[in-house]
Formats: C-alpha cells, sequence, structure tokens
C-alpha cells in the first residue's frame, strides 16, 4: 500500500465486527465486561487497552512504515515513556537544538534520577561518537530541529547508534512519516507529537511511539500501562480523523511553507532566514536526501535584531495567530525566546541560534495570498 491510501486505510481492517462502521466507533469505556473469572478478553480495562486506541496505534505503525505503535495523553507522555526503558547510571546523547519540553523533561525530572544527559550538535553526525562511553544507551534527536531547522542525518546516525548497539529515537513531529520514515532509515523508535501535524486541527494534545522491535514494543506497552499516560478514546478517534488528510494537508504546507520562505528572504527587513529548501542552507543535501519535501515550518529573524521588534512583528500579524503549538490547519506565529524556548537558559539558547529576534512559523494551509499580505504588513 502506498502512504496516500495508508493514511486512510493502514491498520483499519475489520476496526468493528460489531456493525462494520466505516470509522471506528469511539468506545467510551473503562473497563469490559468478562464471560467468566480468568477468562482474558482482548479488552479489559482502558489503561491497558481500548479499541479505539488500537485502531490509531495500528494506523501509526502502519504510516511509520513500523510494527507497534503505542499511543500517549500527550507527546511529552511518550518521550517520558522512552526514558522510562533506562535505569539510574544511564546515558543519553541528546540533540542541543530540540524542543524546549523535551529539555525540560531531560534536565528537571530525568536528571534527579540519576540519568545523564549529554547535549550535542548532532548536525555533524561524527560529534556523537566522542561522547560515547559504556553507559550511553539511547541517542536522541530531532529532524528539522525546532526552531533551527537543522537537519540530522538519521542514517549517519544509525550507523554509529548500530556500532555501539544503543538505541536511536527521533521526534518526527516536524517532518511526520509523509516527508520522512525514521524507521527506513535505522532508527529503533520514531516519536510523535500527534497534537501537531497527525491531528492537524489543533484539537487536541497526543503523543506516540512506533517501533519494530518486538522486546522493545513490549517493553513500552508495559510503561504505558504501568505509568498510565494513555490518551481517551474521543482524542484517539479526533487524531484518526486526522491522519486520513494528512497527506493532503501536507502538501499544501510544503506550498505554502515554499512561497512564505522566498517571500521572507527578499524582504528588506528580515535578516536570516531557515527552511531546509534553500540551497544554501547548511544542511540541504541531507533534507534532500531523507525528506520528500521541505514541511511547513520557517523561523526567521528581523534585520533590526532586537526582541522589540520581533514582539512588535508578532503583534501586528492579523491572519497568523500568535500561539505556542504548530501543525494544525491555520497559521501560527510564535517568538521562541519567551514561548517555547524560554525554560532553556538564555546563553544556552543563543548559542543555538534561538535569539531574542527569532521568529517561528507554522505555515498553515489557507491561501497563501492572504499569508503573504500578513507577514508584509506586519514587517513594514
Ligand atoms: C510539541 C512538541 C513536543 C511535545 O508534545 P506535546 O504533545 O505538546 O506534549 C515534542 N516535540 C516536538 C518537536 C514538539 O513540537
Amino acid at each position: 500500500m502506498k502512504f496516500n491510501t495508508k493514511v486512510i486505510h493502514g491498520g483499519q481492517e475489520n476496526i468493528d465486527p460489531a456493525y462494520n462502521s466505516v470509522m471506528p466507533p469511539i468506545y467510551q469505556t473503562s473497563t469490559f465486561k468478562q464471560t467468566a473469572p480468568g477468562q482474558h478478553p482482548e479488552f479489559e480495562y482502558a489503561r491497558s487497552g481500548n479499541p479505539t486506541r488500537s485502531a490509531l496505534e495500528k494506523s501509526l505503525a502502519s504510516l511509520e512504515n513500523g510494527t507497534y505503535g503505542i499511543a500517549f495523553g500527550s507527546g511529552l507522555a511518550a518521550i517520558d515513556a522512552v526514558l522510562k526503558l533506562l535505569k539510574p547510571g544511564d546515558e543519553v546523547i541528546s540533540t542541543s537544538d530540540l524542543y524546549g519540553g523535551s529539555y525540560r523533561l531531560f534536565t528537571s525530572i530525568f536528571k534527579k534520577f540519576g540519568i545523564k544527559f549529554h547535549f550535542v550538535g548532532m548536525s555533524n553526525p561524527q560529534a556523537v561518537e566522542s561522547y560515547i562511553n559504556d553507559n550511553t544507551k539511547l541517542v536522541w534527536t530531532e529532524t528539522p530541529t525546532n526552531p533551527m531547522m537543522n537537519l540530522i542525518d538519521i542514517q549517519a546516525i544509525s550507523k554509529i547508534t548500530n556500532k555501539y548497539n544503543l538505541l536511536l529515537a527521533v521526534d518526527n513531529t516536524f517532518a511526520t512519516p509523509y516527508l520522512q520514515q525514521p524507521l527506513d532509515l535505522g532508527a529503533d523508535i520514531v516519536m510523535h507529537s500527534a497534537t501537531k501535524y497527525l491531528g492537524g486541527h489543533s484539537d487536541v494534545i497526543m503523543g506516540s511511539l512506533v517501533v519494530n522491535d518486538k522486546d522493545l514494543a513490549d517493553q513500552l506497552y508495559f510503561i504505558q500501562n504501568a505509568s498510565g499516560a494513555v490518551p481517551g478514546p474521543q482524542d484517539c478517534f479526533l487524531v484518526l480523523r486526522g491522519i486520513k488528510t494528512l497527506h493532503v494537508r501536507m502538501q499544501r504546507h510544503c506550498e505554502n511553507g515554499a512561497a512564505v520562505a522566498h517571500c521572507l528572504k527578499t524582504n528588506a527587513e528580515v535578516d536570516k532566514v531557515y527552511w531546509p529548501g534553500f540551497e544554501d542552507h547548511p544542511n540541504h543535501e541531507v533534507a534532500q536526501k531523507q525528506m520528500k519535501d521541505y514541511g511547513g515550518m520557517v523561523s526567521f529573524t528581523t534585520q533590526k535584531g532586537t526582541l522589540e521588534s520581533a514582539l512588535e512583528f508578532v503583534s501586528k500579524l492579523k491572519v497568523f495567530t500568535l500561539a505556542e503549538s504548530l501543525g494544525g490547519v491555520e497559521s501560527l506565529a510564535g517568538h521562541p525566546a519567551t514561548m517555547t524556548h524560554a525554560s532553556i537558559p538564555k546563553e544556552d539558547r543563543e548559542k543555538t541560534g534561538v535569539v531574542d529576534s527569532l521568529i517561528r512559523l507554522s505555515v498553515g494551509i489557507e491561501d497563501i495570498d492572504d499569508l503573504i499580505a500578513d507577514l508584509e504588513q506586519a514587517l513594514s
């Protein structure tokens, strides 16, 4: 099955044996009647499993060309579950340029439990190798990175993680499986904030993991049930419904993202534009190699370079909404230094390029003329 068919039918055979409904029913129940003591039906208690969640988990696995999908109550709950594979003394090598909430989870929660994190710029994959020792268990990457739009060569990193027998996890939230399929490139775990493009309509918080290895899947299902950060059936239904238009939405996000990036690049009020489709983007060949297109995320800095110039720009926008998050049908603008990345100390964030004048756009699927006119009036 090709990708555009998988988004609609992948993993969805026989989802409603009771009435053959085309969409999976929302099983709004906490528990399932057992016919006799000791006889375990497929579903017993909805933390352990629910048919609506199961339909979504099968769809997620299919989209990532994986075998096992595991859904969580948020993207961070999915990352939390991956970290719970580790024990005190273990070490993690993570990209330095990553989602602020992931950084906070690593440094404010898991560090306390004796897990050590190394933050490394992974645009040069070789940089990873020098941090590996006997305690290293996991390499955590995100590509394109948030908000600097750096690209990490997943296949090159996976050669290193295979050599040392480490787990490689890729946060695929920005790219989505429409653009890039990390398991095919050698990753062991692919993670999503399904809140973003998979859900696609800014109406749900959810996360997911997809893996191929049975043992790894069993450990993660165990954590999903034992820690209990599961999504509700209504939210699973919403994400499944969002996924059915992922390919058409992504196609438009990419077209509009390209148009916005080119328009910003020629605007005199703009300094740098970060978008992997530019030939002079430092990792452009990696994008060409591992992504189908360049996505709908674009970041830029103002020519004035000040905090005030960035805040003035975002406050003048009319079609773009000033909001955290990304990946919905509507265009959003964010100011990482005061919003998504406010939890990262200023020196640390500036080292990776998240300066006070940086603005991040999640380009939606509105008419491109309205989007460009809005950016131009806010910059003028
Ligand atoms: C939003 C986001 C997360 C966290 O997901 P939640 O659903 O908000 O918990 C993780 N990684 C990336 C890249 C994100 O954009």
